[in-house]
């Protein structure tokens, strides 16, 4: 019977760490006399950063190494961090809830306890995009919506025992032996640490700092690319009416291209909705009170979304949040990139938040790193076939950010809106894009397939 891959990786580790005792510290830096030097051991993993993405990577690799050390410099407990604001209103589509589920067994559970809630596609949602509102029909597909803290609280709660969480720590140096990664520098507030390590996670976010200390270590750095966005979110927390309490309806209304006007409704908890607007700069200038939002809601096309929301009441005033641009750091296409270094989530690729997919591809990356580490037993064997799937996971994501214009012309756009309401397997193939589970490149096809639709039904057979 076939031994279990991480019983081999545990056993290449174990050996590594004995030829590396007796052959001495070769290549390394020798550390500061202040320094605590961990004892040698090469099964363990150090994750940096403990947003979403840090936790799915811990999940992932729990059962294949010794030791999973996540480090933080956030206490993730006051004011924000580096990542997105706390109460952010997040959604997870279809791909990411598989991962979510595969990864942390349980999750769906949890997330829906903790006020999550989960709406059917396209019967829940109310969808006006492109110029017209999506077919309400049942696709089989769901969408979750909760604040980032609930998403994050639920991963957190379910963490493997052997995963440790080390807050007010930070990755702030790395050393590579040869090829490979080497050691860490851990540093706290009162200590820094240096630990040999089998392997790294950059799980640091949009703002990682690591290609620094990859150029610092002497190895390769990623080509970065970035997508211009200049986009502002608005988030509002109302008290639903009596009347709607309890209801799962979702709306979802985008401008007609090119503007690039958003407002999401969706429930929280049962008697609660989260509201968010979404624009632009120079376009339009954040609202700043819930006036402002009621009259950014009379700007959007489609069906008026303004009386529903000016039937809840306002918990609080609006919550604005900036992000300047989208960055894809190219990993994958490094020829002879640092075995044992993983990037994962907006460390690899932050895409649009409009497009709501950051957690999903965090959680494909995982995923990804997970079936990497047990094809093979050396980090080499591991890190190239994980650069180069999680990079086309990016891809997928990164790709949805050309799909309003110039992707398709607004007549392709009609075409695809009458063939969808004629023919639910192109509407759920169309909206499957959108959830990560069909690729982008075959919207051109569903346009054609669309045409053949509508003209059938106007026509006839031939
Ligand atoms: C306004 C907004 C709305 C969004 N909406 C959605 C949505 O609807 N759906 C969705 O899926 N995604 C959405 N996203 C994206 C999503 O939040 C992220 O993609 C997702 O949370 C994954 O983030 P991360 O863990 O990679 O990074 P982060 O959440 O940024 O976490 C990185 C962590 O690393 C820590 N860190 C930094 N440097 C170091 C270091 N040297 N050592 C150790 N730790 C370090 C930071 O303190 C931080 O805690 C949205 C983002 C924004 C900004």
């Amino acid at each position: 019977m076939a031994r279990p891959a991480s019983a081999i990786l545990r056993r290449f580790v174990k050996l590594e760490t004995t030829r590396l005792s007796a052959s001495g510290p070769q290549g390394r830096a020798t550390p500061a006399p202040s320094d605590r030097v961990s004892p040698v051991k090469r099964d363990r993993i150090v994750i940096a950063g403990a947003g979403i993405a840090g936790l799915v990577a811990a999940a992932a690799t729990a059962d294949m190494f010794d030791e999973v050390i996540v480090v933080d410099p956030d206490s993730l407990a006051g004011q924000v961090g580096a990542h997105p604001p706390r109460t952010q209103l997040h959604n997870v589509l279809t791909r990411g809830q598989r991962h979510l589920e595969a990864l942390l067994p349980g999750f769906r559970r949890r997330f829906l306890d903790a006020g999550g809630a989960e709406g059917d596609v396209c019967l829940d949602t109310h969808v006006y995009e492109f110029g017209g509102d999506a077919f309400g029909r049942s696709l089989g597909l769901s969408i979750w919506s909760a604040p980032w803290e609930s998403i994050w609280g639920a991963a957190r709660a379910l963490l493997p025992a052997n995963v440790q969480v080390r807050h007010g720590t930070t990755v702030a140096g790395l050393e590579a032996h040869g090829r490979r990664v080497g050691r860490v520098r851990l540093v706290g507030e009162n200590c820094t640490e240096v630990m040999d390590v089998a392997a790294l996670v950059d799980a640091s976010g949009h703002g990682s700092r690591f290609d620094r200390l990859l150029d610092a270590a002497g190895v390769a750095v990623p080509r970065v690319e970035r997508q211009r966005l200049d986009r502002w979110f608005i988030t509002v927390r109302l008290r639903r009416p009596p009347g709607m309490v309890g209801r799962p309806d979702f709306w979802m209304t985008f401008a007609d291209p090119p503007h690039r006007q958003v407002a999401l409704m969706s429930p929280l908890g049962s008697d609660e909705w989260d509201l968010s607007v979404e624009s632009q700069e120079p376009f339009s200038t954040p609202p700043t009170n819930f006036e402002g939002v009621l009259a950014f809601l009379d700007e959007l096309p489609g069906p008026p979304l303004r009386p529903v929301a000016e039937a809840a009441t306002p918990l609080g005033p609006p919550a604005v949040f900036r992000r300047r641009e989208a960055r894809w750091r190219h990993y994958e296409e490094i020829d002879t990139p640092l075995a044992g270094f993983f990037p994962v989530g907006d460390s690899f690729v932050s895409t649009n938040p409009v497009h709501g997919q950051g957690i999903g591809v965090a959680a494909w990356q995982a995923s990804i790193l997970r079936e990497s580490l047990s094809t093979g037993v050396d980090a080499a064997e591991w890190t190239q076939p994980y650069l180069k799937a999680a990079g086309r996971a990016a891809r997928q994501a990164w790709d949805l950010d050309s799909v309003p214009v110039p992707a398709i012309s607004i007549s392709d756009w009609v075409t695809l809106g009458q063939g969808m309401a004629a023919n639910a397997n192109l509407q759920r193939r169309y909206v499957g894009i959108w959830h990560l589970i069909e690729p982008v490149s075959s919207l051109h096809h569903l346009v054609r397939a669309a045409e053949a639709e509508v003209a059938v039904r106007t026509e006839g057979p031939r």
